[in-house]
């Protein structure tokens, strides 16, 4: 009989996760974030011309962000790690799951309170600050080589490899856990297809059949289904977690 502390417990979350805490949502269906467009603001081919418009658009972002507080659901999955050990795979740039008391957080498509130097690699926490793109430099002395340590479109996400790792060799008493993504962008949707565990996704509501592509998540896919806002689920999924995490999974 395996005891409780043996089961895995891995929680993704996305936007709809910080979205009641009142943080913009990213991909807006219109294709713009804050009335810029992506392809402006978040692309890896266009953003050292569009140099000054990217760090203001990200500086715009780090004020948003401290002026904003976790809600009860971070403070659910900050928990759950303390607790259950859980591992929190999110694909939020927000620093909200740490600011709950989360530890270690994998954060799929970067973290806004960081600058990345192309040039050395290095990276620098600057908090909340506005970037300076005329004057501010990295410790190796670089200027046009700093981004937002954010994963823009056209780029690799390296933490994509740390994500494979985690969700290997789960087995049927563990459980998965998503947060506030529709899996358009990170496909949970078949991840969740392939994993022998209990499932619980909890969004807003199921994806319209006419927007639905592969990869998406689908209600099927799950054990159960909590179609509300994430702060209205908060117990309804911490009892449904626990109790799953008590009791072996039926044959
Ligand atoms: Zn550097």
């Amino acid at each position: 009989m395996s005891t409780q502390e043996q089961r895995r417990l891995i929680v993704i979350s996305g936007a709809g996760l910080s979205a009641d805490s009142g943080l913009e949502t990213f991909r807006a269906k219109d294709g713009t974030w804050a009335n810029h467009s992506i392809d402006q603001v978040c692309n890896i081919m266009t953003w050292k011309a569009n140099f000054t418009l990217v760090h203001g658009f990200y500086n715009k972002r780090r004020e948003a962000l401290k002026g904003v507080e976790p809600n009860a659901m971070h403070r659910l999955l900050a928990r759950w790690q303390t607790e259950l050990g859980a591992v929190l795979i999110t694909q939020n740039i927000d620093d909200l799951l740490e600011r709950a008391g989360a530890e270690r957080v994998l954060h799929l498509h970067g973290f806004l309170p960081q600058m990345r130097c192309e040039a050395c690699g290095q990276i620098t926490d600057i908090g909340y600050r506005a970037w300076d793109p005329e004057q501010d430099r990295c410790g190796c002395g670089c200027r046009k080589g700093m981004k937002p340590n954010v994963v823009f479109f056209g780029e690799q996400a390296p933490a994509y490899v740390d994500m494979a790792r985690a969700l290997r060799g789960l087995s049927a008493n563990d459980v998965f856990v998503v947060i506030g993504t529709d899996g358009a962008v990170v496909p949970v949707g078949s991840i969740a297809a392939t994993l022998p565990c209990r499932k619980v996704l909890n969004t807003l509501g199921p994806v319209d059949p006419a927007d639905w592509r592969p990869g998406m998540v689908a209600s099927a896919l799950f054990n159960r289904t909590l179609y509300k806002p994430a702060v209205q689920a908060v117990d309804e999924l911490d009892a449904i977690v626990r109790r799953w995490l008590s009791e072996a999974a039926p044959n």
